[in-house]
């Protein structure tokens, strides 16, 4: 993992203060409905571990072979898509050598929600009597899902939706090799961070949709040029074939009539906010399937209506 200098301190400290790096547990439990940031922060929070200068120098021996993923001080499970019985055995004979490079040994285990009762009850079996140069990150979606057992025998850590500002840090593409193969632009960008409520992993979906940008040009035509009932069918034929993303897309509308507020006159505010709430009630009574077709009648309807009442531009 690659980081820019002056992103790294900023990472670190922010991973240090969920952790306390001076005060560190051997057993860890990750906790947060986003799978990438889990499995991001027990990455690199176990990289900070194992530098030489617990600060992802990136030349000392161990950040080296992190690089590489060739650090037998880091072994991370489960070996296939799910944590089993067998991947708890290899953890035992693992945990029976030393470190090699580091102070520690690192044991990773990414969704363990998923992982069976057997093998969570094996599991626990090592962390009732940890052994010192072990240290476990766990992660997990769902807590509700893990032993009360397990629970019992680590620290919680609940991940919180990242502010904007650190958001982008995590997703600035220097940051993240699976971002180096997306490429996007800064406007999908701010409208991924928008959307994606702080959590990372589902920014990047957004980043990975396809026709995100697509989706964004409709919902700025609408917002900016729509003016004329003679359009509402060809909108509603493109509105209708973002189906499943249907949401999605009326997150994007809201977000271009909200950018829209900031800069109108006081008489348009009271037409811009009705539309807002026009594509609130759409999206609440999408969600109680009401018929889609005449959802986006409406809405393209309501839209015009306080457009030509408010004179809108
Ligand atoms: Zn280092």
């Amino acid at each position: 993992m690659e980081f820019a200098d002056n992103n790294k301190n900023l990472i670190i400290n922010y991973l240090n203060s969920v952790f306390c790096l001076n005060n560190l547990s051997h057993a860890n439990l990750i906790i947060s409905p986003d799978s990438f940031y889990n499995q991001f922060v027990a990455k690199t929070f176990s990289e900070i571990i194992l530098c030489k200068n617990n600060n992802l120098c990136g030349i000392c021996k161990p950040c080296l072979m992190n690089k590489s993923e060739t650090n037998p001080d880091l072994v991370k499970y489960p070996r296939q898509t799910i944590f089993n019985t067998l991947d708890v055995t290899d953890i035992i004979n693992n945990s029976l050598e030393s470190p090699l490079y580091s102070e520690f040994k690192i044991v990773i285990i990414n969704n363990i929600d998923q992982a069976t009762i057997q093998a969570q009850n094996k599991l626990l079996k090592i962390l009732e009597e940890p052994p010192k140069h072990i240290i476990f990150i766990i992660t997990a979606n769902n807590e509700n899902k893990i032993l009360q057992t397990i629970i019992s025998r680590t620290r919680k850590i609940y991940l919180k939706p990242l502010k904007k500002d650190m958001m982008q840090l995590f997703l600035d593409k220097n940051y993240n090799d699976s971002l180096n193969k997306i490429s996007y632009v800064k406007d999908d960008l701010e409208n991924a961070i928008t959307l994606s409520e702080g959590w990372p992993g589902k920014a990047l979906l957004y980043l990975t949709e396809e026709d995100l940008s697509d989706s964004i040009n409709l919902a700025k035509t609408i917002a900016y040029s729509f003016s004329s009932s003679k359009d509402i069918s060809s909108f509603a034929f493109a509105i209708i074939n973002k189906k499943e993303k249907f949401n999605l897309f009326l997150k994007l509308l809201q977000s271009e009539f909200e950018k829209l507020l900031h800069k109108c006159s006081p008489n348009s505010r009271i037409g811009i906010c009705n539309i807002i709430e026009l594509i609130n009630n759409c999206s609440h009574l999408y969600d109680s399937n009401i018929n889609i077709n005449i959802l986006i009648d409406n809405l393209l309807m309501g839209i015009l209506e306080n457009k030509y009442n408010y004179n809108l531009k």
